[in-house]
């Protein structure tokens, strides 16, 4: 059997890389056919020259001409640019798996084109859904192609629902590890600083990622996207705060007896997941010790702690546009957060201003759902300017 063709979008990130080290596990399983970055050209050489890549893009096209006068990459080798350069390889005939994990809205496009084609699609940037749900989980249903969760909470539900009958689920329930503050006195949370926002109790991801899961706005966003991804109502769907990490999710049976899906705190577990389905092959990552004790605690948020979460689920409930509100105001106060232009509780009060200052709208295209994206985000970008640390 050939092996399966991969793309990544995002390759130089840290799911991309996690991507990278599950391929190099399976040889003879798995390949990769396209790597994409952003402007991150030097990080592909190796991994072009390891894994005989003959694709690659750079959605930064001075990247992509910096890197075709380096001379570093074989004389072979294509190297597209730009958003269309992304869309090429996301779309290559050979391409089996598309791992979309750009971060941000800048996967949209080349990650919806591949569904069109019928791909299937480990998903890990969480806007996309967020965003665009409608218009994903459509094309998805009629291509055909294959949605697969990498988010470790949403890959532990789907890994839970396999097989299972739609009358046996009760409730869906997403952990969280609680984030940087989850021990914080509250009376401290407006003088936290980006640094102190930035060490991560469990996780090694993106900064962007980091601060959205101490204010737990990362968790909102996953309720979203579980919506959209297992088709359940917002009333169906919980959080409960593990510190641990251990416990992925859990899903509630209509009898009220609970299942959990249990691996070490590493993004290798989802990803091989994905990347292999329906096949369970040892993973290139640590596993649980139970000769070891190992304690396991699970707590409700406490919402004065986590006023973002209360305000993902609202939006989720209003529906239309506010998702898509609810992310960009969010981007844009982790960002002046970020430059110490903003407090760490402002976070979320720019989000409920931006939601509550935004008209009800529902998207009739993905342009017009973009317009107004823009639109709300320059609204959360004034807000933000308005309001001094
Ligand atoms: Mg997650």
């Amino acid at each position: 059997m050939e092996p399966r063709a991969i793309a990544i979008l995002g390759a130089t990130g840290s799911i991309g890389t996690t991507t990278l080290q599950v391929v190099r596990t399976h040889p003879t399983l798995l390949k990769i056919a396209g790597l994409a970055a952003h402007t991150r050209w030097r990080d592909l050489i190796a991994p072009v020259q390891e894994f005989g890549v003959t694709t690659i893009a750079l959605s930064d096209p001075q990247a992509a001409q910096e890197a075709r006068q380096s001379g570093a990459f074989p004389a072979s080798t294509r190297i597209l640019e730009g958003p269309a350069g992304l869309t090429e390889i996301a779309c290559l005939p050979e391409v089996h798996t598309v791992v979309s994990a750009v971060v941000g809205t800048a996967g949209l496009v080349p990650t919806l084109a591949a569904i069109q084609k019928g791909k299937t699609i480990a998903l890990a940037s969480k806007e996309l859904l967020v965003l665009a749900g409608k218009f994903i989980t459509a094309a998805a249903r009629q291509s055909g192609s294959q949605l697969l969760p990498v988010d470790s909470e949403h890959n532990a539900i789907h890994q839970l629902l396999r097989d299972k009958p739609a009358h046996d689920i009760d409730r869906l329930i997403l952990t969280a590890s609680g984030g940087a503050f989850r021990d914080t006195p509250l009376e401290a949370l407006s003088q936290v600083t980006p640094k102190q926002a930035l060490q991560h109790p469990n996780w090694s991801m993106g900064p962007k990622v980091t601060i959205d899961s101490a204010t737990m706005a990362n968790k909102g966003l996953e309720l979203i996207e579980a919506q959209w991804l297992f088709q359940v109502p917002m009333d169906r769907l919980d959080v409960v705060i593990h510190p641990q990490s251990i416990i992925h999710s859990l899903i509630a049976l209509t009898d009220g007896s609970l299942q959990a899906q249990l691996s070490p705190p590493s993004m290798a577990y989802p990803i091989q997941d994905c990347l292999l389905f329906p096949l369970r092959l040892p993973c290139p990552a640590p596993r649980l010790k139970l000769s070891e004790a190992l304690t396991l605690q699970l707590t409700p948020p406490d919402p004065r702690r986590y006023p973002c979460l209360g305000l993902a689920q609202a939006a989720a409930r209003q529906g239309g546009i506010a998702p898509a509100i609810f992310n960009a105001a969010n981007e844009v106060a982790v960002e002046a957060f970020m430059k110490g232009q903003l407090a760490f509780t402002s976070i979320s009060a720019i989000i409920s201003e931006t939601l509550s200052q935004s008209p009800q709208h529902e998207p009739s295209s993905l342009e017009d759902l973009l317009a107004f994206e823009s639109q709300s985000r320059q609204l959360a970008s004034r807000l933000a300017l308005g309001r001094t640390p």
